[in-house]
């Protein structure tokens, strides 16, 4: 970390704020601000005009000047002490301070009383690195907005009135925007009156202070839960602020103990916010980018970034191909959407942790995290309760990293809610919440890398993917490409696995890329757009036909326009992680090529047309007769003497065999044309 010139909080607070308060009046303090702008940013404050927005530095760098009347010489420390012993009316006298200057230059008009003015500090903090031990010093983050709460209002400047009719008193807020109400000071001779003032809230000016949660960004916490913080907002700050947008933010931590509850609130007191222009994706340099377009046009280039990626596990060199080539993902187009969703399932412990987690270091603004351990707002959004009563609506991971990455493992432990509501985000890209009376709708072009394990801890081959991994068929249909991954028993596998172990001890590896290429080719060709050719979507649409004809033979099927999308984002992939501008036929064949690979995975073998997508979701064993008969004793077995019709149909449909259109159907099937079963004298049905 750079050497920073900043004191610590102790020697900085401490002294000043216990033994020797600032005690200026508002001139004095507007005084001193003008004598440091006049010294260090003159030519700044000449080049304003009332609509700009002036960036005020806050540096430690103790550089010294003279007040505006040339009679006192101050360090830059005074200038912290301002801010944090009036930081209400900072701004005001920063403003006052620029407007004595502008003086100079002829008549100043009232619009510059609303002159924009924003703290930039010269070092920046994590969110994780502040303690309580901070409190009261200033600090300058990087943080995501996860929750917003409603605005409301404070009183600014209370005007208060003697019962008496004495004359009243203007007083501001303090910093935490609390008021105090004061007694009357009003004496005739001897004592002061004494009397406790009135507020007259028509003369008082008020403004808005909004709530606030604010998260360190998610780059800087891949694998661990991201601190948050409660923080408020106030005055011309409040407003535009939204649910998951990034910024960089200059503020206070406070804590406030309320006499009443003896509680203890602990906010930042947000002075500034600008939005982060600057994206931290590590692009390659001219240079490096000449290489990568160089090795592209070799012939092993592919195969290369097959091996660099994730050394340590080996082989499956297809699911690797799949992951890189969802990576460099598709390319959006009108109501379709271009990030490409990956599933990995099968047996514990085949690397499938190993590979997401390599996935989330390779990509800048992705997340990796589990199923069951999201944060309080879950996978997607949730409305949560605050500690104040309020309930908040609060963004997911998916939604935090829109236009980025996140890597699911264990899916199957995700809750239910989650489950229903990831197929929105991975379907319209988007995340809906209704919840406690508030409706949010985010964006999320996310891509999900998702990983699962079978229930029973092995793979049953017997059963479908939809089975083995608890997942309903419609979710899995989400996911552009799947690939199952067996912990098989092979002593050839297991003898080069042994040598591939070795390999990597003794230094014979062939020379492989490093993270950090992976990481800046991966940002590089992300941003890229190939266009679709006329030979290209000819090639797709032939592959489209081939396989269609092939359905039509085997009453089965193969493919649909769902993972037709998915061939088309695939070859898009393809194409981007050459450098291409333009999608070619060889690009449209290595993503049917990466996609037979991943049904050939599920024992379906795509070339000989043997393949039924419908065995994904629901496997031979479980027809929808014996679904049928197994449906119906249990429910017989529930209820004793007969099956009511509505509990039947209600029961299959929870199956992964019937919706409650079928179900009603095969009942009625059942009842009337197979006369399998009747209805008894009290409208249950029985087995015949
Ligand atoms: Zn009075």
């Amino acid at each position: 970390m750079v050497q920073q010139k900043r004191r610590t909080h102790i020697d900085f607070i401490g002294p000043i704020k216990k033994d020797h308060p600032v005690i200026f009046t508002e001139s004095a303090l507007v005084g001193i601000i003008e004598g440091y702008l006049r010294k260090y940013h003159l030519v700044e404050v000449d080049a304003l005009i009332p609509q700009s927005i002036f960036q005020f530095p806050l540096m430690w760098d103790e550089k010294t000047f003279w007040n505006a009347d040339y009679t006192n010489e101050y360090t830059e420390e005074i200038i912290h002490d301002i801010y944090l012993n009036e930081s209400v009316k900072f701004f005001d006298i920063i403003r006052l301070a620029i407007m004595n200057i502008k003086k100079d230059k002829g008549n100043v008009t009232s619009e510059w009383k609303y002159l924009r003015i924003r703290l930039v500090e010269d070092t920046m903090v994590s969110l994780s690195e502040i303690k309580p031990t901070m409190i009261n010093t200033p600090a300058c983050f990087e943080a995501t907005v996860i929750g917003v709460e409603p605005k409301m209002m404070y009183i600014k400047t209370a005007w208060f009135e003697c019962p008496k009719g004495h004359p009243g008193n203007e007083i501001p807020c303090d910093k935490y925007r609390k008021l105090q109400t004061p007694v009357c000071q009003y004496s005739e001779g001897a004592a002061a009156c004494g009397e406790k003032m009135r507020l007259i809230p028509e003369k008082s000016s008020q403004d808005y202070v909004q709530g606030i949660v604010i998260q360190e960004p998610i780059e800087s916490t891949k694998f661990g839960n991201p601190v948050e913080h409660d923080a408020k907002i106030a005055d011309d700050l409040v407003g535009p602020l939204r649910v998951s947008q990034k910024l960089k933010m200059s503020g206070i931590l406070r804590t406030v103990i309320d006499r009443k509850t003896n509680e203890n609130e602990i906010y930042y007191d947000i002075i500034s916010y600008t939005d982060t222009l600057h994206s931290k994706e590590a692009m390659p340099t001219d240079d490096e980018l000449k290489q990568m377009k160089k090795d592209s046009k070799e012939p092993d280039f592919m195969l290369k970034l097959i091996k660099s990626f994730v050394p340590e596990v080996y082989g499956l060199d297809s699911v690797k191909e799949a992951l890189i080539l969802g990576l460099s993902g598709g390319v959006r187009a009108k109501t379709k959407r271009g990030s490409i969703n990956i599933l990995l399932l099968g047996d514990p412990s085949t690397a499938k942790s190993t590979l997401l987690k390599e996935c989330a270091e390779i990509i800048t603004k992705s997340l990796y995290t589990s199923g069951k351990s999201a944060s309080a707002a879950g996978l997607t959004a949730a409305a949560v309760k605050r500690p104040n009563g309020m309930w908040m609506i609060m963004p997911g991971v998916v939604v935090l990293c829109n236009d980025g990455f996140v890597f699911i493992d264990e899916l199957d432990k995700a809750t239910p809610d989650d489950r229903s509501s990831l197929h929105e985000a991975m379907e319209q890209q988007t995340v809906s919440i209704a919840k406690a009376g508030m409706h949010m709708t985010f964006p999320a072009r996310t891509s999900i890398f998702a990983a699962g394990n079978p229930q029973s801890g092995k793979w049953e081959m017997a059963l479908s993917a939809a089975e083995n991994v608890n997942l309903p068929p419609t979710l899995l249909s989400r996911f552009d490409i799947k690939f199952r991954i067996l912990d098989v028993k092979d002593y050839n596998r297991d003898s080069q696995m042994a040598q591939h172990i070795l390999n990597q001890f003794t230094e014979v590896v062939e020379k492989l890329y490093s993270r950090e290429f992976l990481r800046k080719y991966f940002s590089y060709i992300n941003t890229l757009k190939p266009l679709m050719t006329t030979e290209a979507s000819q090639e797709l649409l032939k592959t489209y036909r081939d396989l269609r004809t092939k359905s039509k033979d085997q009453e089965a099927v193969i493919i649909d326009t769902r993972q037709l999308e998915g061939l088309i984002r695939l070859s898009t992939a393809h194409a981007k992680c050459y450098f291409r501008e333009k999608i070619t036929v060889e690009d449209v064949v290595h993503a049917v090529r990466v996609y037979f690979e991943s049904l050939k995975s599920f024992g379906f073998d795509p070339e000989s047309g043997a393949v039924d997508q419908t065995t994904f979701f629901s496997s031979a064993k479980t027809n929808k007769e014996t679904t049928f008969w197994n449906v119906f004793q249990g429910v017989d077995e529930e209820e004793k003497g007969g099956v009511l019709p509505e509990s039947l149909i209600k029961k299959l449909a929870e199956s992964t065999q019937f919706d409650e259109e079928s179900a009603r159907r095969a009942v009625e099937h059942k009842h009337s044309r197979e006369n399998k079963i009747y209805m008894n004298k009290e409208g249950r049905y029985m087995r015949v």
